[in-house]
């Protein structure tokens, strides 16, 4: 089959977060297959940009309302990410060095959609299907079907698949005019509690919806930053499928950003030498249990939360515990975590900033991974630091509750809890001090957890059996 997939994100190329792992990896499992994936996405002022050859597959002119510009789009040249790579150029408008952030990215990511649609409209053929990713790719699905200079391509099956529904990309009537020419009695399908809504667009009017775990699909309906009822409405087009880690960069035998790579049978050297250079580089206590978090210092993963649980940690196990914490986000957040480093040298640190080195040192490093998530549609962290066998503490939601099992249930190798509150961290990290201090569960759980098979493969055939059955 080939398949297109239109996204914000893609590692190596430009994450954010889980977004960019995801189409990182999922097209090149696909493409594994004997299927053929291709990846298009906006072309950012990024260092892979400049480091690797491209072509120029297609030039147009394109239109936002009055304005029109110029687009290229062009390919990589060595197909060295394992499938097809397209980035899409629209001079000024993307080229720019964050993915996100600016005042105009609704312009940004319409204008990058419409790019999208007119070149698949000048191809020979039509794909198999087109995979949308978030909102920023959830108009696409509308205007296939219901934009005039699309017409041809409004039998080509969409599948929306949603990373994370807090973010819909709201905007306000007055940007419809970027669309192309549509019907306006069909503006229902773009619209949402009065505004248009890209994300609630992608569900009504994609062939299917996915989301990425099943138990976040379940907590749609009850909690879904406004849009529960219409994940009630079209629950018979969604299904849950969990995301995979992708084994060629998160697999502690291989991984070269850690100085000694170790696998179940080394693990303790492994791991003990990668904490040994953690620990003096952030000036940690290595006797004692090294609990990490790493990721985006907002509300979704409790960030807010997280200063005074660590604080309250401090003083119930004095000089007892490590925390260091990798991340950026909220400033009085990062303020607040920074200050903590003054009280207490020697078993607290943080770096404040994005750092894909150190989070592969930390996975490998720590004892524990703390992720007290509010929301947390599937979850990567988690499972990579099951694969590098670090303990997951994590709040019981999404993909959390669907691959992790609490230590005391049976064969679990996990802490859950179920607020995201001071008072269940600090209970969590209790039970992660007193597990740390016996050794023989402890790497019970390790190797328990390093064996568990969370590779792409089963997820793959998961999203072709979801494209198979819409042909
Ligand atoms: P989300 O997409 O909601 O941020 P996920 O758990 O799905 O969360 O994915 C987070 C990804 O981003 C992981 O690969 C994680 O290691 C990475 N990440 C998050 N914050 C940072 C950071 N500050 N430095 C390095 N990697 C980070």
């Amino acid at each position: 089959m080939e398949i297109i997939h239109v996204s914000a994100e893609c590692y190596p190329v430009a994450k954010a977060g889980g977004l960019g792992d995801v189409v990182g990896a999922l097209p090149k499992y696909q493409t594994k297959m004997g299927h053929h994936a291709k990846v298009v996405m906006p072309m950012y002022k990024t260092k892979f940009l400049h480091k690797h050859e491209w072509l120029v597959d297609f030039k147009g002119r394109a239109n936002l309302g009055n304005w029109w510009f110029d687009f290229t789009v062009i390919k990589e040249k060595h197909n060295i990410l394992g499938f097809d790579l397209y980035l899409i150029d629209i001079n000024g408008l993307l080229d720019r060095e964050k993915i996100y952030g600016y005042d105009d990215d609704p312009q940004r990511f319409v204008a990058f959609q419409i790019c999208v649609l007119n070149w698949l409209s000048h191809w020979q053929h039509k794909p198999d299907v087109v995979h949308c990713h978030d909102y920023h790719t959830g108009l696409i699905p509308f205007m296939m079907k219901h934009c005039y200079p699309y017409a041809m391509l409004a039998d080509v099956p969409t599948v929306i698949t949603i990373h994370n529904a807090q973010y819909q990309g709201w905007m306000g009537w007055d940007k419809s005019t970027f669309l192309p020419p549509w019907d306006t009695w069909k503006g229902g399908l773009l619209e949402w509690k009065g505004v248009i809504n890209p994300l609630a667009s992608g569900i009504k009017c994609a062939w299917k919806v996915t989301t990425v775990s099943w138990s976040y699909l379940q907590e749609l309906r009850q909690s879904a930053n406004g849009l529960e009822a219409l994940f009630e409405y079209e629950k018979g087009k969604c299904a849950g499928i969990l995301n995979g880690i992708d084994a060629d960069v998160w697999d502690p035998s291989l991984d070269t950003y850690i100085t000694k790579q170790y696998d179940l049978k080394t693990f303790e050297e492994g791991k003990g030498e990668s904490k040994k250079i953690l620990c003096e580089q952030f000036n940690l206590d290595i006797s004692k249990p090294l609990i990490i978090f790493i990721g985006r210092l907002v509300g979704e993963k409790a960030a807010d939360v997280l200063p005074d649980a660590i604080l309250s940690s401090m003083y119930a196990h004095p000089g007892q515990v490590n925390f260091l914490i990798l991340g950026s986000g909220e400033s009085h957040v990062e303020w607040r975590l920074s200050q903590l480093a003054h009280s207490f040298q020697g078993n607290y640190n943080v770096v404040i900033g994005y750092n894909e080195k150190l989070s592969h040192q930390m996975y490998a490093g720590a004892d524990f991974l703390l992720m007290p998530s509010r929301v947390e549609p599937c979850g990567l962290n988690q499972m990579y630091s099951m694969k590098y066998g670090t303990v997951p503490v994590v709040r019981n939601t999404g993909g959390l509750r669907d691959t992790v099992v609490d230590m005391g249930d049976w064969q679990g190798w996990g802490i859950r809890f179920n607020h995201a509150t001071v008072g269940d961290i600090v209970y969590s990290i209790g039970r992660a001090v007193n597990v740390f201090q016996d050794k023989t569960h402890l790497n019970w759980m390790r190797q328990h957890m390093m064996q568990i098979d969370n590779s792409w493969e089963n997820s793959v055939q998961q999203y072709l059996n979801i494209y198979q059955s819409l042909k």
